[in-house]
């Protein structure tokens, strides 16, 4: 009789957690239809990845309810998680292709390196605040999402120690184009950053390196992030 009941139970539980699921994927892909793909957002493999990656998984517990509205939602050491359609714009910009080899530049909760992690071979992840990287990191973990590396440091300065990347993704505002994240792009590579002002409105930048080294800047739209701190 005990043992019937706790089957019975156990069954329940893992119903109520299949549907749980099922209404968050449902979430998520009428985020993605409503907010991504009827904006200018149309890249096949892009939409999968963000119908694909759980954005509540990388979201405080407390805020898991709102985690497929289409907002910024704060993440702690007043940092935020990315708006999902500037995730997917940025995402979009940067052309992803499978053999890719992707630097992110503020992990914060780990979305961003997720959703690229679907797309290409590999993405290094660099965040300056050590809790973030170690809470990112046990996000990708748990999701089984092996093909990211997370490093704590000013990515300011990329990652030197690494060869040249096809993408370079920023997800927070210098006041001027990082140096040597332009060093770091490979030739044909992208690099998607939001430059301008502190606390103010940045431009958000995709600057395309061609075969011979020259880049050419386009400006894309205005956009808010939070600032890219250095470390001292
Ligand atoms: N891509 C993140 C967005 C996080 S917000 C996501 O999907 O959740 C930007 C992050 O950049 C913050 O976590 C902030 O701590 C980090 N950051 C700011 N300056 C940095 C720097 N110089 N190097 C690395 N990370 C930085």
């Amino acid at each position: 009789m005990g043992a019937m009941a706790l089957f019975f139970g156990a069954r329940a539980r893992a119903g109520t957690v299949a549907s749980n699921q099922d209404s968050l994927a449902a979430a998520r892909e009428q985020l993605v239809a409503d907010q991504i793909a009827a904006r200018d957002v149309h890249d096949p493999r892009v939409l999968a990845a963000l119908c694909e990656v759980p954005r509540h998984v990388f979201v405080p517990p407390a805020l898991r309810s709102q985690a497929y509205d289409d907002r910024p939602l704060p993440i702690g050491y007043d940092q935020t998680i990315s708006q999902p359609y500037i995730v997917a714009l940025m995402t979009a910009l940067a052309r992803p292709g499978p053999d890719d080899r992707a630097l992110e530049v503020g992990t914060g909760s780990g979305y961003q390196a997720a959703v690229l992690s679907r797309l290409v071979s590999h993405v290094f992840t660099i965040e300056i605040v050590e809790a973030l990287a170690r809470g990112a990191e046990r996000c990708l973990t748990d999701l089984g999402y092996a093909n990211v590396t997370v490093r704590v440091g000013d990515g300011y300065l990329g990652w030197p120690d690494k060869t040249l990347f096809d993408i370079i993704v920023v997800a927070a505002a210098p006041d001027h184009v990082p140096e040597p994240l332009l060093a770091q792009l490979q030739p044909g590579g992208r690099l998607v950053v939001p430059v301008g002002p502190i606390f103010a409105v940045q431009e958000l930048l995709l600057i395309e390196k061609d075969d011979a080294g020259r880049t050419r800047t386009t400006r894309v739209a205005p956009v808010r992030f939070v600032p890219l701190r250095r470390e001292r």
